[in-house]
């Protein structure tokens, strides 16, 4: 029998797929501090990583990176294997299909609920019918679809920042971040929004960066905790299956 050449007998080894998120050799200064010294991180696709770590660590300047704010001094950032920064190279913040919730809510005032959630996809071109379907399931999605009419400050604070989740999920961003959006908030009320974020979360499959100085919140909403310190990463494990995660397979 006559075997083909090029039939080694293994199957092409298939490549993986890469990371949704990968952050190498990242530094940053601020003036002469060096906030980020050197950091690699990456994600894998339709995974939470908490990034968790002490006031000052450079958790929000790392996250800031993530989101085309700030410009890294030196090394790469590439989301699903494309470079998104690097060198003078820079895909800017509306170009990298991104949904944000930050601490302060960051919600317009002078807007309605509906008017706040819709931005992003006003942003893409989605208008209409189908611009207000998607609106409307965010906000279903967060127990808010009576308040389409009210303004942010009709609203108490916990309201206030399921907004601002229903405005970072509504146009199905491929990367979510998240810097501390419920320390602002008191403790029964964190609790009970980070359990649904966390159910959120789990619903929607989306690769997510959670920064927060808070252990629990951290263990009960990622697959991973990345802890930083002076501006490196110090470890990363896999959440403690017998803690909190539903997510840990
Ligand atoms: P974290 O989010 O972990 O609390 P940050 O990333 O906000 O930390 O800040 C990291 C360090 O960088 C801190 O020392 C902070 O004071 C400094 N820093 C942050 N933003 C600026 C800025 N715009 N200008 C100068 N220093 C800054
Ligand atoms: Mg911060």
């Amino acid at each position: 029998m006559i075997i083909p050449a090029h039939h080694g007998g293994d199957a092409p080894a298939r490549m993986p797929s890469p990371p949704a998120i990968a952050i190498h050799q990242v530094s940053h200064f601020f003036g002469s501090n060096q906030v980020l010294n050197h950091v690699n991180l990456s994600v894998p696709e339709g995974t939470i990583l908490a990034l968790l770590g002490p006031s000052g660590c450079g958790k929000s300047t790392l996250l800031k990176m993530l989101a085309g704010l700030l410009h890294p001094a030196s090394g790469q950032i590439s989301f699903d294997g494309e470079i998104v920064a690097s060198g003078k190279l820079s895909l800017p913040p509306e170009k990298r299909n991104l949904g944000m919730a930050f601490q302060d809510y960051a919600l317009w005032p002078h807007m309605t609920v509906r008017q706040n959630v819709a931005f992003p996809l006003q942003m893409r071109g989605i208008r209409g019918a189908v611009q207000h379907e998607k609106v409307m399931a965010a906000l279903e999605r967060v127990g808010l679809a009576d308040f389409v009419s009210r303004r942010p400050s009709e609203l108490s604070g916990g309201q206030q920042q399921r907004v601002a989740l229903a405005r970072a999920i509504v146009a199905e961003p491929r990367i979510l971040l998240f810097d501390e959006p419920l320390s602002n908030l008191d403790r029964d009320l964190r609790e009970s929004l980070c359990e649904e974020m966390a159910t959120l979360l789990r619903q929607l499959h989306t690769t997510a960066v959670y920064v927060t100085h808070d252990q629990h919140e951290a263990r009960t909403l990622a697959h991973r905790i990345a802890r930083m310190d002076k501006g490196a990463i110090a470890s990363i494990d896999p959440t403690d299956p017998s803690v909190v995660s539903p997510f840990v397979a």
